[in-house]
């Protein structure tokens, strides 16, 4: 990795930043270019370490002499630079792969569709407590290429979207950890599926027998996949690493499973909680408490440091956070569930009636598994989008009360008219956030606010 090479960098965020960075460090020739604004803290940290880059414009030329391409997560295929790229065969890798090459330290990495900040989060509070030098990276924290400039950690705990996993090729992890499996994003897959979880599964490729896979063995999809790689003549060729299921439905041949309300891990020693101790609730959360002690383990950390912190994490904003009770009716923030699989599993955690806030950017959602929790849980929907003819038409039959509404102040106050004392008030959109909100951020806090206000 020595020769001096041109590298050309798309997208300033906190990766192409980072990739810039690191570029230099080893002596590589970089510009970068972003079509859009570039934050004035990344400007500035560019412009500090004598960088050069354009902002609102692509300058093909420049761009496609390049001997390398690093690309933002954020850039789809379908941009027309990177079709120029793709026909001049200019390698195009993610930062997380440029990064990969400069370092030999262990990598934790977690992909799935829901559940990988919680997860990442979570595997890294346990190595932190432990006493280990662990380092959040991907789409949590830094950029990987920033952190291994000076390479100082000893484990990297590394988040990975798929759009990031489409531009690995030759990065290993050492320990990947497969979350769950339902439909998100698919514009970007071409509305197939299987781009989607092939997409996924690249965070197994080039694992040896020495390498770990844990994966949700209730996920059907996931399932299904593996079967698949295990059988021969599939393209990816078979599975290598040592594989471990985990479950909270079966126990049979799993790694990791819940008993008489304990998870248990069946890796020596073995290891058990209950339930009842985990810091964070929810089925969705014991899977991601499963996964994440399973990693601890194979990272052999002690057993009473797992229990420590499998029971004193605390969780990011915006996933199923506990806001205020006013009047005896709890208000839950659950921005972040821009999906209807992180949606089933909110409204599954519900044990009250509940008034539910719904709504936003639709990303071809297929409200169908929601109707038998909606029809239980449910007593009024409160939309909050600025077209919610879709929510209304798949829950009309399901649900008496619907109301729409233009704020996050208009819906908290609606849900407040609608929720008796003991009933809890949900934001959890299913949808994105951008026609109304700047983010899924945003709309959190919005709601946050009005909630206080009341
Ligand atoms: P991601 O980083 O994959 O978007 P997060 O941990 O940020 O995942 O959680 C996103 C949403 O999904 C939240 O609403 C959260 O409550 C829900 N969620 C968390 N873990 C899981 C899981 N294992 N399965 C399904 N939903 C989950």
């Amino acid at each position: 990795m020595s020769t001096k090479q041109t590298i050309v960098i798309l997208g300033a965020g906190e990766s192409g930043v980072g990739a810039a960075l690191l570029a230099k460090a080893k002596g590589h020739a970089v510009f970068l270019s972003d079509s859009g604004k570039i934050k004035p803290s990344y400007k500035k940290e560019l412009e500090e370490n004598a960088l050069e880059y354009e902002e609102g414009k692509h300058t093909e030329e420049r761009i496609l002499a390049a001997d390398l391409v690093i690309k933002s997560p954020g850039i789809p295929d379908k941009a027309p630079i990177i079709k120029k790229l793709r026909e001049k065969k200019v390698p195009i890798i993610s930062e997380i792969e440029f990064a990969g090459r400069y370092t030999s330290k262990k990598m934790v990495c977690i992909t799935g569709s829901n559940g990988k900040t919680t997860t990442t989060l979570w595997i890294h509070h346990i190595l932190k407590n432990a006493g280990k030098k662990a380092e959040l990276a991907g789409n949590v924290g830094k950029s990987l290429a920033r952190l291994v400039i000076d390479d100082e950690a000893e484990i990297y705990v590394i988040e990975l979207s798929s759009f990031q996993l489409d531009d690995m090729y030759d990065f290993k992890a050492d320990i990947a950890i497969l979350t769950n499996i339902t439909p998100d994003h698919m514009d970007r897959y071409n509305y197939e599926m299987q781009n989607y979880v092939d997409s996924k599964f690249r965070v197994i490729q080039n694992m040896t027998a020495n390498d770990w896979f844990i994966y949700n063995a209730d996920d059907p999809i996931i399932l299904s996949e593996i079967e698949k790689r295990l059988s021969a003549g599939h393209p990816a060729g078979k599975i290598a690493a040592h594989l471990v299921p985990f479950s909270i439905e079966k126990t049979e041949g799993m790694v990791g499973y819940v008993n008489n309300n304990q998870i248990n891990i069946n890796l020596k020693p073995e290891f058990s909680m209950s339930i009842h101790d985990l810091s964070l609730k929810g089925k969705h959360n014991t899977q991601n408490s499963l996964a994440s002690g399973i990693a601890a383990k194979i990272l052999e950390i002690r057993k009473e440091s797992i229990r420590e912190s499998l029971s004193d994490f605390k969780n990011v904003e915006h996933r199923l956070e506990f806001v205020a009770k006013v009047n005896g009716i709890e208000f839950i923030n659950d921005s972040k569930a821009t999906n209807v699989n992180s949606v089933w599993y909110a409204l599954e955690s519900m044990d009250k009636p509940t008034v539910w806030i719904v709504g936003g950017v639709d990303k071809g959602n297929d409200y169908e598994s929601l109707l038998p929790l909606v029809k239980d849980k449910v007593k009024a929907i409160v939309c909050l989008g600025k077209d919610n003819a879709k929510i209304k038409e798949a829950f009309s039959g399901t649900v008496d009360v619907i109301a729409e509404a233009g704020s996050a102040y208009e819906a908290v106050a609606l849900s407040y008219r609608f929720a008796k004392k003991d009933d809890t008030v949900l934001l959890s959109p299913a949808c994105a956030s951008f026609d109304l909100f700047e983010n899924y951020e945003d709309r959190g806090r919005q709601f946050k606010a009005a909630v206080r206000a009341l």
